[in-house]
């Protein structure tokens, strides 16, 4: 989804305008013609975990637009003020209610379209057991043979489990750089 254009400014509240800066910049940004601020947007971020029991990996499905009903990767934007690695954790307790240990970190996806950078860390479950959040119909562990990919949400969810069963096999977990056009 692209983000709404800003229209008004965040300082006074008067209608931005958008035009390229005075100052040497290069690109429109939303500007304030009351007390002259500019709004910079910048990319999002998105973080979330391929939590695992053994050889299969909990997805969640979705209670909440856009791709309700669809399965996901637990992982949402970033707060202020929290670590990627922190981020990634909150999201899974939150829409998973599960039991775990943060391993490592497992993939860059770029979705430069609508500005977002989404990183994916392992997560190792302690428990099979999960308690879902209100954002979350049903938390399920699935074999890759089970894994429902006509059902997937996003891009990013399947590229990332993807190669999360590729380095599976070869039993060598990579950091993966992915860009999504
Ligand atoms: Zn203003």
């Amino acid at each position: 989804m692209q983000r709404p254009p800003i229209k008004f400014c965040r300082e006074c509240g008067t209608s931005v305008v958008y035009r390229i800066p005075d100052d040497g910049d290069t690109k429109e940004r939303a500007v304030c013609p009351a007390c002259n601020t500019i709004h910079y947007e910048n990319p999002l971020n998105v973080v979330g975990t391929v939590p695992f029991w053994g050889d299969k990996v909990l997805l969640c499905k979705r209670n909440i637009e856009p791709r309700w009903g669809k399965w996901t990767l637990p992982a949402g934007f970033m707060e202020l003020n929290e670590t990627t690695l922190e981020g990634a954790a909150r999201e899974t307790l939150e829409e998973a209610g599960a039991q775990f240990e943060m391993l490592g970190f497992f993939s860059l996806v770029n979705v430069a379209r609508v500005s977002q950078v989404h990183l994916f860390y392992l997560a190792q479950l302690t428990s099979d057991q999960f308690a879902p959040g209100v954002e979350t119909i049903e938390a399920r562990l699935f074999l890759e043979s089970e894994i429902p990919w006509d059902e997937i949400a996003f891009r990013t969810t399947k590229e990332t489990l993807e190669r999360y069963f590729a380095d599976r096999r070869t039993g060598r977990f990579n950091i993966h750089h992915i860009d999504i056009a």
